[in-house]
Formats: structure tokens, C-alpha cells, sequence
């Protein structure tokens, strides 16, 4: 169906039913598409919004002379039919419908329009309203609901299973010593494999908590330099070993920040700087102060990047793409969560030429 021709179909024909001569402005000031059809199904009326929406335009003005015309109505045509049929009113919610724009999601309302005088069904009404942003709306609200929701989740089974955890791992500690006393190397092995495996279960539960957490502790002014050179210490040793460098490129003095977690975001990501280059590479970390006072700190690396369609699915938590049970998907989208509280935020993108870049944003407070 095109939309080449967009004035407003009337009413033209003597043997136009009287149902259809729905008032002309009434129908145009309608906030919602209107198609007026007859019991052929043919198009007697339609408002512009009706013409913008579903392009019916050309056609209508061919099925005005024409008659029925199937392709208009495709699928809806023994819907309609049966409107006119049985003299119900029929609604559909969330179809989903193909425009020039894109994918739409529409209500659709199906209604018999009858002669006043005589209550006899000259034809139906379509209504139709657009609701695509109505229903993304609601489907990314449902979205946070249920990462709330999980968010609570993960906090209680994380409590839950730190205690029992802890005993473990002592209890391993306790078994190696006994049984190395003896001399035995491959049970202090397995033993040793089994406390590997508890320790990434650690860091998953600290993890899990840490993203469920819902304050982040504000501790007293720090500058932000400070902040960075702190989490660049922490994360000297796993640098060094990847053969990573780490380049700081800022003036003094930078403003002072109140957000106890921005450390934790920054090593987070460092730390996936660092995971992106298993070959070696090299961090630059930059920061300066906007006139608006938004501190915009980047970290830079020349890893191996990711792909342009994830740049939003790697803040999702859970998601990761590191194998062998390295990542656990959840330090981005902690680093979100910790920017969003504060009222800041990270955004990711792929470097021009190599590796990615991830941008922290933050409203300097001082
Ligand atoms: P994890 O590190 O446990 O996988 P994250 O939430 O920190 O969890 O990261 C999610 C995913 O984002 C990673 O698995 C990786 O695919 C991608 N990612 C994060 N940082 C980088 C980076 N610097 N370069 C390339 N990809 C990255």
C-alpha cells in the first residue's frame, strides 16, 4: 500500500450509506485512525490519520471506484465481515502492523455503524490507535520490575549461602592441612580445585550483592584523581601481568567527588580493559570537567572491542561473553547501577580504530 495521495477521502457516492456520512469534521478530529466502510468493505471515508498510518491512501481512492478491494484489508477482511454480520463490536490489542515508518503496534477497535432510522447495519467503523510507545514503555517498565525483582532475589539467596559457604571453605583449609601433614599430594589437589571453585562462587555472591545493594555509602570528599590513581594500584599487579599499560592522561587538580563507589567502577573498568587485551595493549585514562560541571572520565583501551549491536546488552546483568567461567556479567551492569544512583551515568562505544572506550559521567557536587 503507498501514501502517494493524502487528502481526505469523502463521502462521494449517491449510494453512500447514511451511517457512513459519520460527520466529516467529527471524523477528522479524531485523535485516533478511522476508516468508514460500507457492506462490501468498500472504503467510504477514512480521516487523515488513517491515511498517515496505514498509507491507504491510493488504494482507497481506487477501491472508491473499484469496489472491494482484498488487499486492503488482507487478513481483516472476514473480521470485518463479521462485524457487519453479527453486529458486534470486536477489539484487538497489540497487533502488530507494518508502516512506512517501521514496525507499529496497534489497538484495533472493529464497530457496525447502523441506519438511525431503521437499525439496519450499513457498514463498520475501524478505529485504529497506535500504541508503539505506549507498549515500549510498558514493556522496559516490566523490564526494571523484573531486574528489581531480581536484584532482591540475588540478595537473599547471596546471604543465604555466604554462611554455609564460609564453613566450607575453612573445613577444605582444615582437610589440606590434615591430609598434606600425611604427605598425600593429590587429595591437597582436589582439595585444591575445590576451593578454587568455592572462591569463584564468592566473588559471584559479592558480586550479587554489591548489584542488589541499593545505597552506595557516601564516603567524604575525595578527589578524583585520587579515586583513579587508587583503583589503577589496585589493578597494577593484573596489568602488569597481561603486559598492559596504564596511561593517565589529566591536569591537576581535579574536583572531589562524595561517591564511595565511583572506586569500584573505575577497577571494574580497568579490569575489563585489561580482561579485553590478553595480548597486551594499553589504558589511557583521561578526565576533564565540562563547563556544565560534569567530570567525564574515559578509559580507553586497544583490545580486541565489542559488537556495536551489544554496546546496551553488556550493562544488562549476566551478560558476558568471557568464557571458561571468567566474567559473571554483572560488573557493567553494577557500574550502571552505582552512576545511575549518584546521577551520572557510562556509556560504551568502540574505538574509531581499535578496542573501546567507556565514559563515565558524573555531576561535580563540591
Ligand atoms: P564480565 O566482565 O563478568 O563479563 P561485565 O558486566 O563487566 O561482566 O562485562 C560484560 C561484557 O561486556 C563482557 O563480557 C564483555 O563482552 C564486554 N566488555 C566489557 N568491557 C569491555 C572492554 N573494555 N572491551 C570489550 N568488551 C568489553
Amino acid at each position: 500500500m503507498s501514501n502517494t495521495s493524502k487528502q481526505e477521502i469523502l463521502p462521494k457516492e449517491p449510494g453512500t450509506p447514511k451511517c457512513a456520512a459519520l460527520d466529516h469534521f467529527v471524523l477528522q478530529s479524531l485523535p485516533l485512525a478511522a476508516v468508514i466502510f460500507d457492506r462490501d468493505l468498500k472504503i467510504i471515508s477514512a480521516n487523515s490519520s488513517a491515511l498517515e498510518l496505514i498509507e491507504i491512501g491510493k488504494t482507497a481512492d481506487a477501491t472508491l471506484s473499484a469496489g472491494t478491494n482484498e488487499k486492503i484489508w488482507g487478513n481483516w477482511q472476514s473480521t470485518l465481515l463479521e462485524v457487519i454480520e453479527k453486529g458486534k463490536i470486536c477489539r484487538f490489542d497489540n497487533v502488530a502492523f507494518t508502516v512506512a515508518g517501521g514496525q507499529a503496534i496497534l489497538e484495533i477497535t472493529c464497530a457496525p455503524l447502523r441506519e438511525s432510522s431503521t437499525s439496519d447495519i450499513k457498514g463498520g467503523l475501524l478505529l485504529l490507535e497506535d500504541i508503539t510507545q505506549r507498549a515500549n514503555i510498558k514493556k522496559q517498565l516490566e523490564h526494571t520490575e523484573r531486574l528489581a525483582a531480581l536484584g532482591k532475589l540475588a540478595s537473599k539467596v547471596a546471604h543465604e549461602l555466604n554462611n554455609p559457604i564460609d564453613g566450607i571453605m575453612r573445613y577444605i583449609n582444615l582437610a589440606k592441612r590434615a591430609i598434606s601433614e600425611k604427605g598425600l599430594a593429590k587429595p591437597v589437589e582436589y582439595l585444591e580445585h575445590a576451593g578454587a571453585g568455592l572462591e569463584r562462587m564468592v566473588q559471584i555472591i559479592t558480586e550479587l550483592l554489591e548489584f542488589s545493594r541499593n545505597k552506595y555509602s557516601p564516603l567524604e570528599d575525595m578527589p578524583l584523581d585520587k579515586m583513579i590513581d587508587d583503583s589503577i594500584r589496585f589493578m597494577a599487579p593484573a596489568a602488569r601481568a597481561a603486559e598492559i599499560e596504564i596511561e593517565k592522561q589529566y591536569s591537576l587538580p581535579l574536583p572531589k567527588m562524595k561517591v564511595g563507589n565511583l572506586f569500584q567502577v573505575f577497577c571494574n573498568l580497568l579490569k575489563n580493559a585489561i580482561e579485553a587485551m590478553p595480548d597486551g595493549g594499553k589504558v589511557t585514562i583521561s578526565c576533564n570537567v565540562s563547563e556544565d560541571n560534569i567530570a567525564i572520565i574515559k578509559f580507553q583501551d586497544t583490545g580486541q572491542g565489542f559488537e556495536p549491536q551489544n554496546s546496551e546488552a553488556i550493562f544488562e546483568p549476566f551478560f558476558t561473553t568471557k568464557t571458561g567461567g571468567k566474567g559473571t556479567g554483572l560488573g557493567l551492569a553494577i557500574c550502571r547501577d552505582i552512576m545511575e544512583k549518584a546521577g551520572g551515568k557510562v556509556i560504551a562505544q568502540n574505538a574509531p580504530d581499535q578496542g573501546s572506550i567507556f565514559t563515565v559521567y558524573l555531576p561535580v557536587t563540591e
